[in-house]
């Protein structure tokens, strides 16, 4: 949001009276990204809603949002030296409207490290389905470059620069606390998804299988990294079992209008938990692996659900259950990183089918 410490910010409010207007409307939480400078109004905050500091770097060669950031950087920097200097005054620097005639192309997309983010929906640039769906592909090819280990989320913002211009585009964090410190967390981990319009009731990891459900959307869709919808069902509880070929996995609500909630992307990696079916000291036998640390792995033998364990702190798992018997198996092995179990972390998949 911009208020009237930017140059285009003619019609909008001050710091503290434009946040006061987002209180107002329901949210918990707001960031200011003037441009090239930096805003905050500690006055309005209080135990439910938070004014968080930002900026937002304003260049021919691309606007830099800074959420959280506590120092303006040189616009005339390269896109680069912006993005690190938002990040070492505490920011969470996102490439802003990719869409607009100021944008980002797929090659600084995938060149560009350090920012956490994009705007797949930005009030004012994203106009059209075209340029929404141009967003989407900016994306899909955005992840599919930089790969897990570097992957981008996606959040959608107002941009707005005066009171008619507010409820676009927001975010829903799912963090522990309302402060500022579990907000960027959950902002940084990948902990919330973007709208522009409906929202989603359940959103995660069930079993073996991506679920979600909405209470004002029409449909749920999955779409994989090659941007084809994989499956669709109905907004009141829809649900994607992994084949274990994906690369990763996302979910849209959209509503009869149109409208879209974004989740960020479930990635599957394939093989990732390493899985044994063995006899274990103390007689009988059990699933003993390794994945990553802390994920909950999650066994099903002949379509039918086991159960699930945590691995350690190392990564090492063994599942045991009764229900293992001498019949032969065909187990489905999936580790999902603490997510949703743990609120803060990634909707991050891993599947791995023996
Ligand atoms: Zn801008």
């Amino acid at each position: 949001m911009h208020t009237t410490r930017s140059f285009d910010g003619w019609n909008s409010m001050s710091p503290a009276d434009d946040a006061l207007e987002y209180k107002r409307r329901g949210y918990q939480f707001v960031v200011f990204t003037d441009h090239d400078i930096v805003s905050v109004a500690p006055e309005v905050c209080d135990d439910t809603f938070i004014a968080i500091s930002g900026t937002e770097s304003t260049s021919e060669t691309g606007h830099i949002t800074g959420l959280f950031a506590t120092q303006p950087v040189p616009p005339d920097l390269p896109p680069q030296q912006r993005i690190d200097a938002l990040a070492a005054s505490g920011g969470l620097a996102i490439l802003a409207h990719p869409d607009w005639q100021v944008g980002w192309n797929e090659e600084k997309f995938r060149d560009l490290q350090g920012y956490i983010g994009f705007e797949v929906y930005n009030g004012i640039a994203t106009t059209n389905a075209e340029r929404e769906q141009s967003n989407e592909k900016l994306w899909l090819n955005g992840l599919n470059s930089r790969g897990w280990s570097n992957r981008v989320w996606a959040v959608a913002v107002d941009d707005s620069h005066e009171p008619g211009m507010i409820d676009k585009g927001w975010v829903m964090v799912k963090a522990p606390t309302l402060t500022e410190g579990a907000v960027k967390k959950s902002l940084e981990s990948g902990a919330f998804y973007a709208s522009n319009g409906p929202s989603f009731g359940v959103l995660g990891v069930m079993k073996d299988a991506i679920t979600a459900s909405s209470p004002n959307a029409s449909v749920i869709r999955f779409i994989d990294q090659e941007g084809k919808v994989v499956s669709e069902g109905p907004a009141a509880w829809a649900s994607y079992r992994p084949s274990g070929t994906e690369r990763w996995i996302r979910v849209e609500a959209t509503t009869a209008e149109g409208r879209t909630a974004w989740s960020q992307p479930f990635w599957l990696i394939p093989n990732s938990p390493k899985v044994a079916f063995t006899s274990i000291w103390g007689g009988g036998m059990a699933l003993v692996g390794q994945t990553v640390p802390g994920a909950r792995v999650h066994v099903a033998d002949r379509g039918e659900y086991l159960g699930s364990v945590v691995a350690n702190d190392r990564g090492d798992f063994i599942y045991r259950a009764r229900q293992l018997t001498n019949q032969p198996h065909d187990f489905w092995v999936l580790s999902t990183a603490p997510w949703p179990d743990h609120v803060e972390g990634p909707p991050t998949l891993f599947a791995y089918s023996p």
